[in-house]
């Protein structure tokens, strides 16, 4: 077993704090990687403070990681030694179901094996990437690009397909008018992406002081979802919203923004549900649907992409002593637009 540092919650009410845990020794087909860099999503926070429920305690959060490859399994053929790699969300799959043949393993029958916060085969819980190092079957491990820096690709393995993959799927791109709701982590990158796609992004947002970085980061238009007017004048304007809001809110207000035929897509994952109202959606046809992350051939394509059109996150990079006051921050708002935290502290 390899001995390994890490910041784990101990419970739920706790916050984070150093933890030592033993990783898998490396088999013939895992890649074992010396994490360098790991950005806090706000799923981190969720799972952390069970707000979703069923958490496993001890959790070391983190599944924003790059770093560079240390060892390789005698049968592993794709990664060697040196190279910057990637891990994501989760870490593993069936194999075998119709979904993990198409690619999309997050859509796994059996439930894809969480980076952290899931049990691997053996029961043991998984533990994530604020630590040292991790191992993981090359099969799950991405390629990161080198015109991509490491600790601004980091937040790509989750904000960056979170929303590449659903911007994909519906075909969002030129003659199509977006707006993404909530500008943090993933609202930033959905920005970025949907403007290489060619689309014309419009943000909704609480926050006034984010107006400015919005029109920087590319969107056209930018509104308060506090007014309004917001609401009379944006009355169908958009083929596809883009929902990123961490919080619990009311969905319905945003389905009269779409045209007839739009879809609002959910990404953002609030703990707990709210009514909805059929006559907007059945008056205009309208959808809304949902998404979760994306599988690793889609990954591997949105990091790629990534690297051809010079797309990397906003980030404020933090030594791992400082992921406390980091979480408090990202609850407020108060970060451009992703933390990263810089795994050499840890050392
Ligand atoms: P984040 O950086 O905290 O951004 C969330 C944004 O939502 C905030 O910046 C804020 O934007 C808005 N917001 C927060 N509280 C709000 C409230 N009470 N009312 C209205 N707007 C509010 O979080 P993130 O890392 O981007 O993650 C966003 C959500 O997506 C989380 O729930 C996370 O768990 C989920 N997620 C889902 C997936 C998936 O695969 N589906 C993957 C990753 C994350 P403004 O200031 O602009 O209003
Ligand atoms: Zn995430
Ligand atoms: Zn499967």
């Amino acid at each position: 077993m390899l001995s390994t540092q890490g910041y784990a919650a101990i419970t739920a009410k706790a916050t984070l704090q150093p933890f030592e845990f033993a990783r898998r020794d490396v088999g013939p087909h895992d890649v074992l990687i010396t994490i360098t860099h790991c950005g806090i999503c706000h799923s981190d926070i969720h799972q952390a403070r069970d707000e979703w429920g069923g958490s496993i305690f001890p959790m070391v959060p983190g599944h924003e990681i790059v770093g560079r490859v240390a060892q390789v399994g005698n049968e592993v053929k794709t990664f060697h030694v040196g190279e910057i790699a990637g891990v994501g969300c989760f870490v593993d799959s069936c194999r075998t179901c119709a979904a993990c043949r198409e690619g999309l393993e997050q859509y796994c029958d059996t439930g894809m094996l969480l980076t952290y916060n899931g049990r691997d085969q053996d029961g043991q819980p998984t533990q994530g990437g604020y630590s040292t190092q991790i191992v993981v079957d090359e099969n799950y491990v991405l390629r990161v690009p080198s015109a991509l820096s490491p600790a601004g690709a980091a937040p790509l393995l989750c904000a960056g397909i979170t929303t590449y993959s659903p911007l994909r799927h519906w075909g969002v791109g030129k003659y199509h008018k977006l707006a993404v709701i909530g500008l943090g982590g993933l609202g930033h990158m959905a920005i970025k992406i949907a403007k290489a796609l060619g689309t014309e992004v419009t943000v909704l947002s609480t926050s006034e002081r984010k107006r400015q970085d919005a029109m920087r980061l590319g969107a056209i238009d930018f509104a308060l979802t506090s007014q309004a007017e917001t609401f009379t004048k944006l009355q169908r304007r958009f083929d596809f919203i883009l929902d990123t809001v961490s919080a619990p809110h009311n969905y319905n207000a945003y389905v009269h923004l779409l045209k007839t035929d739009g879809t609002l897509i959910l990404v953002g994952a609030p703990d707990r549900p709210t009514p909805l109202e059929p006559f907007p959606l059945i008056l205009h046809r309208r959808r809304i649907a949902g998404s979760v992350i994306g599988g690793i051939r889609e990954t591997q394509e949105m990091l790629d992409f990534c690297a051809e059109h010079h797309i990397e996150s906003d980030i404020e990079v933090i030594p791992i002593r400082q992921v406390n006051e980091a979480y408090e921050r990202v609850l407020k708002g108060d970060v451009q637009f992703r933390f990263v935290i810089d795994l050499a502290s840890l050392k």
